[in-house]
């Protein structure tokens, strides 16, 4: 693609990244098919090919109006194109950049400016996201089911104890800000699976959010003070020895695994941070690299308990890779193979690639089109009449378990329980 930015792009460091980004685009089309906003609204604009000839617009200097906004605030940042695009095409880096210009040339409505303010002032921050989660537990019966089925149950497993370390290998686990609040027992979970095959985890509780939330809403500054904080508190781990920054949350992981490339031009951070990006992976990424271990432990409860795992009680999993897993991380196909390996009958899904809707806060700010994907994911995990949904991301977990009466756990609960002779 020919391309002419700006002046005022140009010279910015964003600018040759942007430049080479948007030439690279052939406008050959292979990603449409992939893109769920696409696939709903048929409009051109709506896909990965519109959306960068928008930003290639707005990059050049022309007038860029509202309608510009919305065709970008569509976009889920799933990167479903990414894996379709056989030119390698950075979309997601594109739209990071996109983003950011258009919330300084185009004002949104005070009621979004507010939303988008009470979104980064209270999600990244367990403490406030608890306090309303007990505000809104105490009206529980007076909230619409949607709103419901995100909050934490009585009847939710009880939380596994965190084992004491006890390896020489060890990993260290950034807890994250949500996720503590809405699935106490994910970190823990994590933590006794690697236990049992050999690997301490390390905790770094209160390190908040990863950045996610604020990077994806386009503020920058916030976004990068969040990085900072936690490469601040990562760091003596990795010093320690730690083999890996792991994480239960995938998206998590893949914005982690970042950290390095956004913190680049910090010169108090950038060693360190892309020290910690090499670092990062999910949780599945780690199992998967020590599968044998994993079998090797399946294969011991099995001979304990007289009988054969595999054998003594097949539950039919359906498992939602989310996109930050399949797309930014590149690791789809992991996690069923574990599954599997631990015992459970994984079913198969049709159209796996396609996101479920959630994408951060995108089913909070685009509830009409988050929906529309949420049945239409719903509809294709429970088409092989599992018994459960499995995924990897709690921002997945909780808008699934609003369009399903399966229960919905995150896959790694699900080892942990087997391995504890559930
Ligand atoms: S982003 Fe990739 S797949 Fe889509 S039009 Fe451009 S080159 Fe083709
Ligand atoms: S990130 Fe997802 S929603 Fe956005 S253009 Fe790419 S495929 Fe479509």
């Amino acid at each position: 693609m020919q391309t002419a930015l700006a002046d005022f792009i140009r010279s910015s460091p964003a600018g040759p990244e942007a430049d080479a980004i948007l030439r690279s685009c052939v406008h050959c089309g292979f990603c449409l098919p992939a893109c769920p906003t696409y696939q709903l609204l048929g409009d051109e604009l709506d896909s990965p090919r519109g959306r960068i000839y928008l930003m290639k617009q707005l990059l050049e200097g022309e007038p860029v109006t509202a309608r510009t906004q919305l065709h970008l605030d569509r976009c889920l940042t799933c990167r479903a194109c990414e894996s379709a695009c056989p030119s390698g095409v950075r979309y997601g880096q594109l739209l990071d950049i996109g983003r950011a210009l258009l919330e300084e040339r185009v004002p949104r409505t005070a009621p979004a400016r507010v939303q988008r303010y009470l979104l980064r002032r209270i999600v990244p921050y367990t403490r406030r996201v608890r306090a309303l989660l007990g505000l809104a537990g105490a009206v529980r019966p007076l909230l619409p089911r949607a709103l419901r089925a995100r909050l934490p149950s009585a009847t939710d497993p009880a939380v596994p104890a965190w084992p004491a370390p006890r390896h020489a290998r060890r990993v260290v686990l950034l807890e994250g800000c949500v996720q503590p609040v809405l699935a106490a027992g994910i970190n823990p979970a994590a933590a006794q699976v690697l236990d049992r095959i050999g690997i301490a985890t390390l905790r770094v509780a209160g390190g908040g959010c990863c950045g996610a939330l604020s990077h994806h809403l386009a503020v920058h500054t916030e976004s990068l003070a969040q990085m900072r904080h936690n490469v601040d508190a990562l760091w003596p781990h990795v010093e320690a020895g730690a083999e890996a920054v792991v994480f239960a949350a995938s998206a998590c992981a893949a914005m982690v695994r970042d950290y390095g490339r956004l913190l680049q031009d910090d010169p108090a951070y950038a060693a360190r941070a892309e020290r910690i990006s090499a670092l990062a992976q999910d949780i599945g990424q780690l199992l998967a690299a020590n599968s044998g271990a994993l079998r090797a432990a399946m294969a011991e409860l099995s001979a304990g308990a007289g009988t054969s795992t595999s054998a003594s009680a097949p539950v039919r999993v359906a498992f939602q890779a989310p996109c930050t897993l399949q797309h930014a991380l590149r690791a789809g196909g992991l996690v069923e193979p574990l599954l599997t390996a631990a015992g459970f009958t994984v079913t198969p899904v049709t159209d796996g690639g396609r996101c479920c809707g959630s994408a951060g806060t995108y089913s909070l700010l685009q509830p009409e089109l988050a929906t529309r994907l949420l049945r239409a994911k719903v509809a294709a995990l429970e088409a092989g009449a599992p018994q459960l949904i499995a995924t990897a991301n709690i921002g997945c977990l909780a808008h699934l378990r609003t369009g399903t009466t399966l229960p919905v756990h995150h896959w790694i609960e699900l080892l942990a329980a087997r391995l504890n002779g559930g």
